[in-house]
């Protein structure tokens, strides 16, 4: 089976193939945690004046009075799990299974022009051209077992698990105390809430958690963080606005040595990443919080904005380069149809999906499951 939309469209409209290369395997990886999804809701995106390169967001973050969107949704705990996940992921599912169905009707067999078809919904749906390509051939050599639409999800599906499966499994909770995880991404991805969600999970899990502010780029930053660790109940460790983040990360880390916490969350500035100055800055953060404590930071969680598409994958890279990523938050796969970006990231990075989000909400972070996902998808 040729990869026949493939080439018609390449030339046209190519995403970019080169963002599907394999990274370097890590040799780290990060625990698991139980988290539970919430009620999906859209991001509140507005531009922002920043000279950050185009793939950088512009995300406005809630200033002082604003309250985080935990506030409204804390309470909600509980509720269908799985059907919140399905919800989250509602416009992805529009063009992986509704689409997929409309390829069959009227018709019985599988034929070229239906595969065709597929491909470019999978591409679509941002898995990205190498991984599409990849898929197809996969299922051109199944192509005796497929003979209707469920046996193409099947086997689709079924491919698709293959890729989570092979990434490294995330290793056994860590020993040390305090566990330190920095959190990075460019801006607008989700960091700040991101670490919102999971230090009122561990929190709730009866966890003594610290949140360093070291995004000490504007005070709103500074702000937003300080309302999410209240609401936590976590201890924050801050400075003045354009304090150096190093000296922040550093006082977390003695604060939390001191007051015996178990987990702190670095929370950094993402602006600029292609300027090697906020990678510089990062890196000293890095090499700050290891003069403090040798293994640290245990973690480096790097999150990644599922509506920026191939974007992510470009920005993966460059992280893990510049940092060693030892596992991923992808955020925001409620307000995309291009959830194919998952896959996209599962099948070209050997990093460990950790987390998903589907919303804004402190419940709207999930441990990523390979398996639940694909239902959840199809
Ligand atoms: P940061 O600059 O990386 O720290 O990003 P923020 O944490 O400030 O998040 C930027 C915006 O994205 C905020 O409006 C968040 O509420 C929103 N956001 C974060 N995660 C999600 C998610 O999973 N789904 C949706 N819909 N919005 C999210
Ligand atoms: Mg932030």
């Amino acid at each position: 089976m040729a990869l026949n939309w493939f080439k018609k469209k390449k030339d046209k409209s190519a995403p970019s193939g080169a963002d599907d290369a394999a990274a370097p395997p890590l040799d780290d990886g990060s625990e698991d945690a139980g988290l539970e999804p919430g009620a999906a809701s859209e991001a509140r995106h507005t531009p922002e004046m920043d000279a950050a390169e185009s793939a950088e967001p512009a995300v406005d973050e809630p200033g002082p009075d604003e309250e985080p969107a935990q506030a409204q949704s804390a309470g909600k705990k509980g509720g269908n799990l799985f059907s919140r996940l399905k919800s989250g992921l509602s416009k992805t599912r529009q063009i992986l299974t509704t689409d997929i169905d409309d390829l069959f009707l009227g018709k019985k067999i599988v034929d070229e022009d239906m595969l065709e078809d597929l491909e470019e919904r999978l591409i679509t749906a941002d898995m990205g051209v190498q991984t599409t390509m990849d898929i197809m051939e996969k299922i051109s050599r199944k192509r005796s077992r497929i003979a209707d639409a469920t046996d193409l999800k099947a086997v689709l599906r079924e491919e698709i698990l293959a890729y989570f499966e092979a990434l490294p499994p995330p290793p056994a909770e860590a020993a040390a105390k305090p566990h330190v995880v920095m959190v990075v991404g460019v801006n607008g991805v989700g960091k700040t809430t991101t670490i919102g969600k999971l230090a009122a999970h561990e929190a709730g899990r009866g966890k003594k958690v610290l949140v360093a502010a070291a995004d000490t780029f504007r005070a709103a930053a500074i702000e937003q963080i300080a309302i999410w660790a209240e609401r936590a109940g976590a201890d924050i460790v801050r400075h003045k606005d354009n304090a150096d983040p190093a000296a922040v990360a550093y006082d977390g880390i003695n604060a939390a040595i001191s007051r015996d916490a178990d987990i702190v969350f670095v929370d950094t500035a993402g602006r600029l990443h292609t300027k090697v100055n906020l990678m510089e800055e990062i890196k000293k953060i890095q090499r700050t919080l290891a003069k403090r404590l040798p293994d640290a930071p245990h973690e480096v969680l790097l999150v990644l904005d599922a509506t920026t598409g191939q974007n992510a994958l470009s920005q993966a890279k460059m992280f893990n380069e510049a940092l060693g990523v030892t596992g991923i938050a992808l955020t925001k796969l409620d307000g995309t149809a291009k959830g194919g970006i998952v896959v996209g990231i599962c099948s070209s990075l050997n990093i460990p999906l950790k987390y998903i989000g589907v919303g804004e909400g402190v419940e709207d972070l999930q441990a990523f499951d390979p398996q639940r996902f694909v239902e959840a998808l199809f």
